[in-house]
């Protein structure tokens, strides 16, 4: 899981009431207009998640304490924290509704940004795992049942009925395999392994096999193994110029972009 923690975000420990054990997960969306921005800036998620979290400490009728929901789960599949473990939501409608399940919001809306995507969906499988492992029940519904609401839309609605299973049908914790990678003239197929700059670093052949294609290509980067900020910078500059999603991560899109053969140029 690829946590933002709270503190990563600048805000203080929550001042939501704590609420140690649940019945379960409740899925929610924004349900509002969300940029198709934020496909292709990591940092414009984190804005829109500071947002929220600004429009609903600002609702006085409601007397927030903190953002509503527990976690939120963005396109680049990182999980953002939000009341966190082990807090009483105040997203799911009432009192007895926000005593019976935590909430987590995946960052999409009803115009725009609709659809989530595989590493959305594996994130918020991630942060329903993380409160199961905290005292979360097994539960998983969405914001609608027992409430009168869209929320969360009829996509993810459908995917909660399914059990909010992980795209690929994998059991595994992301990162994980997305399906085929897109098709390349020539190259070795993605591995299935994100490389993103994190801690610890990863170091391993597939971080030193896209370093060494990056280097043969004309990039000046180290080839030893460890995908750090470094590798991460040149990796944004790659992306940004063959017009893929500039989040430093190497996934399928970019690890196809740069084995392509008919491409070099850079
Ligand atoms: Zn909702
Ligand atoms: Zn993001």
């Amino acid at each position: 899981m690829q946590l933002v923690t709270r503190d990563q975000l600048g805000w203080p420990p929550s001042a939501a009431a704590s609420q140690p054990t649940t019945l379960g997960t409740k899925i929610h969306y924004e349900g509002t207009p969300v940029s198709t921005d934020l496909l292709s800036d990591h940092s414009a998620c984190i804005q829109e998640w500071q947002d929220i979290r600004a429009s609903h400490m600002a609702n006085t009728a409601e007397g927030y304490v903190d953002v509503a929901y527990n976690f939120a789960a963005c396109p680049h599949g990182y999980v953002l924290e939000g009341r966190g473990l082990g807090r009483e939501t105040a997203a799911n409608g009432n009192q007895p509704l926000n005593h019976a399940h935590y909430s987590v919001c995946v960052l999409v809306g009803d115009e725009g940004l609709t659809q989530p995507t595989d590493a959305q969906l594996n994130a918020a499988r991630d942060a329903i795992e993380y409160l199961q492992a905290n005292g979360a029940g097994d539960e998983i519904k969405g914001h609608r049942d027992g409430y009168p609401t869209d929320c969360p839309g009829d996509l993810l609605y459908t995917w909660v009925q399914q059990g909010a299973p992980r795209p690929g049908g994998g059991s595994n914790p992301s990162p994980s395999p997305a399906p085929a990678p897109a098709p390349a003239p020539s190259g070795p197929a993605w591995p299935g392994e994100y490389l993103r700059a994190q801690t610890p670093m990863i170091h391993d052949d597939t971080a030193r096999a896209w370093q060494q294609r990056m280097s043969d290509r004309g990039w000046r980067i180290t080839v030893d193994g460890w995908y750090g900020p470094a590798s991460a910078a040149v990796c944004r500059q790659f992306q940004a110029e063959k017009g893929l999603t500039v989040d430093g991560i190497v996934g399928p899109d970019t690890w196809a972009c740069a084995f392509r053969t008919d491409n070099v140029t850079n």
